[in-house]
């Protein structure tokens, strides 16, 4: 298949290129930036879709991204960054001759309220209620094109733990050193997948013609997961002890009071429409993922 994924140079993009590639794919990337097998927004905006089978839209400003201040023109270019890019991809798609296949997009579970006990599936309700939820709405219904051929999928990502960005990035100088710990109360839930799946659960919608609709990127035992829980995992797989809690009045000091709810609060999500579309995870526990990533 060619595949046309936009923000593809990314965390995710990355891993995802490696592996579609691996599995005799072509790649484009829709970019902001030139170079080898991409081409840029505007060319897409003035030249329309290239020939491709499908797309895939993982374009995003980093939201946690400590050195911004939460400001309304931050929080212009969170939404924008995701909104608008999917309304490029989608006008593309409308307006394409030959229209690809599928057409995936990468939102995230923050869809669904924190809460410290309820459980969360596909079908749950969501949405409404604050910045986070907002925004996944708003960039869901930009994916949306009436009438088109193309199936549609949107896989609602937990954290993405891997070796080369996301969370764990930042978390691991302090926990080598000994000075990790649970983020606030530590009970609040902790969605995450591991990046080889977050990668395969997009591959398997983009191979698999039978998938379409929402599906949960986060791992199987995700639910079982709290921030303490991970902080003592991440420092069991690294031989050191996290015990030192980082408290919420700094996290709300630093990243902003809205923007600080991603770290002090969670949801329990369940994989559950994508395991029953077939996908087999390579990393359903804990351990295991973070085994892999900090080896
Ligand atoms: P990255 O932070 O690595 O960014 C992905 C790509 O988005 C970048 O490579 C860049 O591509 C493009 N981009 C960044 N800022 C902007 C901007 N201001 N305007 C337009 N494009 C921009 O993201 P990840 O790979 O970590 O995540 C991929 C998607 O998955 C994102 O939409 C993210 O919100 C979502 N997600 C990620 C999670 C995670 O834990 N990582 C969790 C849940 C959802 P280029 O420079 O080529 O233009």
């Amino acid at each position: 298949m060619s595949l046309l994924p936009g923000g593809g140079t990314g965390f995710v993009g990355r891993a995802l290129t490696q592996l579609l590639r691996s599995r005799g794919h072509q790649v484009t990337h829709v970019s902001r930036r030139g170079g080898k097998d991409r081409i840029s927004w505007e060319e897409l905006s003035r030249s329309g879709l290239p020939q491709c089978d499908a797309v895939v839209n993982l374009a995003g400003e980093n939201v946690l991204n400590p050195f911004r201040r939460w400001s309304d023109a931050f929080c212009r270019e969170v939404i924008s960054s995701r909104v608008e890019t999917t309304k490029a991809l989608a006008k593309a798609i409308a307006a394409a001759e030959q229209p690809p296949q599928a057409w995936v997009l990468v939102t995230g579970v923050g869809y669904y309220r924190p809460s410290p006990t309820a459980e969360y599936t596909e079908d749950s309700p969501g949405g409404d209620f604050d910045f986070f939820s907002r925004l996944v709405s708003s960039w869901e219904a930009a994916a949306l094109i009436p009438g088109s051929p193309a199936r549609g999928v949107v896989v609602r990502s937990g954290v993405v733990l891997g070796r080369h960005g996301g969370a764990i990035s930042q978390m691991l100088l302090p926990f080598r050193l000994g000075l990790g710990g649970p983020i606030g109360s530590g009970l609040q839930p902790f969605p995450w997948i591991h990046i080889q799946d977050l990668s395969g659960i997009v591959c398997h919608a983009l191979e698999k013609e039978s998938v379409q609709g929402i599906l949960n990127g986060v791992a199987p035992s995700s639910p079982g997961t709290s921030n303490g829980s991970f902080a003592r995992e991440l420092g069991a797989a690294l031989g050191r002890p996290a015990l030192v809690p980082v408290p919420a009045w700094a996290v709300r000091a630093v990243f902003g009071p809205e923007r600080a709810v991603m770290l002090l609060q969670g949801q329990r999500v369940l994989p559950k429409r994508t395991l029953e579309t077939g996908y087999h995870f390579i990393f359903p526990e804990l351990p295991a993922a973070l085994k892999d990533i900090v080896a």
